[in-house]
């Protein structure tokens, strides 16, 4: 009998109803439950916004002892202690932020049995006194979070994560259950050896994000394309990620020049100053965090409705990780990225540093490919991560979405620039995109007067159109690996591939780049759509209601999301319940929360009605 067959069914959705004010689970949360409900080891990987916490959460009701999550953020750890408490749930931590009398307080109440969740550092968990307190109390189970940080061949490696072994042998039989949300199969393994969990249960959630929509463009007049953006999502909290701590900070203030309020954060900055920003973040004081890759473990703001990357990443994974901090909460969320060669360069002069050459090299190579390929972002998101996609269309892409106008002959015109490249290379050492444009276009410049490509049979074989054009199709050449852009001067030339394509033997799939009236429609577009999402509900109404939880969050120091999530809001503005009745049927009203908030904010909807 699998362990979900065997648990009690009515039971978990009493209590998901009872204290979380939610009528179903998410995919997998049930079989996860059911794994430590058995007492059966398990490793559960579900997407950010999966919903791993609950699934840990909720079995805790329905055991006797307290459970211990081991989990690497100390921020974290006190987000998910308050948001618990605010569920009327006994929780705690323990870690390097308490002080020697919090510390003991917390010892104590543990061992008298007062909590039911015990958050520790992975550090603290090892040590003789933690050891010591947890033999002597009664424990239900451990969990291990974050799960990925054990491996090496995950991107967070924590050394701490390698002693973690100790819990099997120590407190056998108690089971221990992994929780991640990024772990290939090579990870996977990874964290079953190292905990030592022989027969564990795998529960393996798609990586896909439905919620998401990815666009990808390329990066002209950055500020403008920014704010651009920011018009559009009026009101919508974001996060914007720049490569380079001094983007972030001209960014930063150019956007403020401009009148939107944001706040920056990077590595630069004082850990004071971040710790502010960030707070300002979780706490909804502040929408708009202009920040470096420094900025994201420990944010856990779930109504993140925009991520835009003014730069590429490095690798696939680092752009999984930073637009998976949008639309946690389940609503639509929408992913930009703004590209260019520069961005391809400027990994690469790392990589080209790295003893880890290889490795990082190939990574970039399907970032890069990720950006400068039209086709169903979600598919090859899929791909990259080992898993198939099976939906024809995402409708949630600029490649789905019919956003993006193809060029009718891409093999033509691809033949065309890589026997440019192959020309010039013949007599010289190679040039740059620059100069291959600039030959195709049929500029007389000094340089090719110098060089004699005027004479070349390649010069003005796409006189038709302009070098920005010719550029971009060079990028996407490169980006599907039929030219390649090496050392010092970042020289193109053709590839092996390339040499197929030359041949006719296959072809490029190349996009236009967006005119300013493609721009506009596709604009239009969206626009309609969010208004469907958001027909019927009482928007200036879920303001209100979003600034009452603002000033509640401030009130009690804990961020937004605690209190009530955007899903919560947007159910009372379209319901715009009067009584404690109708309230308590609204989305993620549990109990607790019923008691604690409902009046206030039916005070708010009385005030609108
Ligand atoms: P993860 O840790 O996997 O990224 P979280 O545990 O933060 O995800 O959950 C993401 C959001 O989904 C939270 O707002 C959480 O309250 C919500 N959630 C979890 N389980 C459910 C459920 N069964 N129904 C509706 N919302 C849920």
């Amino acid at each position: 009998m699998s362990a979900t067959e065997s648990i009690d069914r009515p039971g978990i959705y009493e209590i998901l109803r009872r204290y979380w004010g939610y009528r179903s689970f998410l995919p997998l949360q049930e079989e996860s439950i059911a794994s430590i409900l058995a007492g059966r080891d398990s490793l559960t990987k579900l997407p950010t916004g999966g919903g791993k916490s609950l699934c840990f959460q909720l079995p805790v009701l329905l055991k006797e002892g307290m459970a211990v999550i081991v989990s690497p953020l100390i921020s974290l750890m006190k987000d998910q202690v308050d948001s618990l408490k605010d569920l009327g749930i006994s929780a705690a931590y323990l870690n390097s932020s308490l002080s020697f009398e919090a510390k003991k307080r917390v010892m104590d109440q543990a061992r008298e049995g007062g909590i039911k969740l015990l958050y520790i550092a992975p550090e603290r968990l090892v040590n003789d006194e933690t050891m010591k307190l947890l033999r002597s109390t009664t424990l239900s189970f451990f969990v291990i979070d974050e799960a990925h940080c054990i491996s090496h061949w995950g991107h967070d490696f924590r050394a701490d994560y390698r002693n973690l072994w100790l819990i099997k042998e120590t407190f056998r039989p108690l089971s221990v259950h992994a929780f991640t949300a990024t772990a290939t199969q090579e990870v996977q393994r990874d964290i079953l050896d190292q905990l030592r969990l022989t027969d564990a249960e795998i529960h393996l959630g798609t990586v896909d994000r439905p919620n998401l929509t990815y666009r990808v463009m390329q990066r002209k007049q950055i500020l403008k394309q920014v704010t651009e953006l920011l018009r559009k999502h009026d009101n919508d909290p974001g996060i914007i990620y720049c490569l380079r701590r001094k983007d972030v900070d001209s960014l930063s203030l150019g956007l403020r020049d401009l009148g939107f309020d944001n706040v920056p954060y990077h590595a630069g900055m004082t850990a004071e100053e971040r710790r502010i920003n960030q707070e300002k973040f979780a706490r909804e004081e502040v929408d708009i965090v202009v920040a470096t890759v420094a900025f994201g473990m420990g944010i856990d703001r779930s109504n993140v409705r925009f991520v835009i990357h003014a730069g590429m990443p490095r690798s696939v994974e680092h752009y999984q990780q930073e637009t998976g901090r949008a639309g946690r909460d389940g609503l639509p969320a929408f992913c930009y990225m703004f590209y260019g060669g520069a961005d391809y360069q400027l990994w690469n002069f790392f990589a080209e540093r790295s003893s880890e050459r290889t490795v990082m090299m190939k990574k970039l190579g399907s970032m890069y490919n990720f950006c400068a390929q039209p086709q169903c972002r979600h598919k090859v998101l899929a791909g990259y991560f080992g898993q198939r996609y099976e939906k024809a269309s995402c409708d949630a892409c600029d490649y789905c979405l019919n956003e993006l106008d193809m060029v009718d002959d891409p093999l033509v015109v691809g033949q065309k620039i890589l026997s440019c490249v192959a020309r010039v290379h013949e007599n010289s050492y190679g040039f740059g995109a620059a100069h291959v444009a600039n030959i195709l276009k049929g500029n007389l410049t000094e340089k090719i007067e110098n060089m004699r490509h005027h004479e070349l049979s390649t010069f003005g074989i796409m006189a038709g159109e302009s070098v920005a054009f010719s550029r971009y199709m060079i990028e996407q050449l490169i980006g599907q690996g039929f030219l390649s852009r090496e050392g010092e001067y970042s020289t193109l030339s053709v590839t092996g591939p390339g040499r197929g394509l030359l041949k006719g033997e296959h072809s490029p799939v190349l996009a236009k780049p967006l005119i300013a009236a493609r721009k506009k429609e596709v604009a239009k577009k969206s626009l309609e759509k969010k208004r469907e999402e958001w027909d019927g509900v009482d928007y200036g109404l879920f303001q209100k209601l979003r600034a009452k939880r603002t000033e509640l969050a401030l009130k009690k120091a804990v961020p937004a999301y605690i209190i009530f999530s955007d899903n919560s809001l947007k159910d009372m503005a379209l319901k715009k319940p009067v009584t404690r009745d109708v309230f308590s049927g609204i989305y993620g009203v549990g109990k607790s929360k019923l008691k604690k908030y409902a009046d206030i904010f039916i005070e708010v909807i009385k005030g609108e009605t």
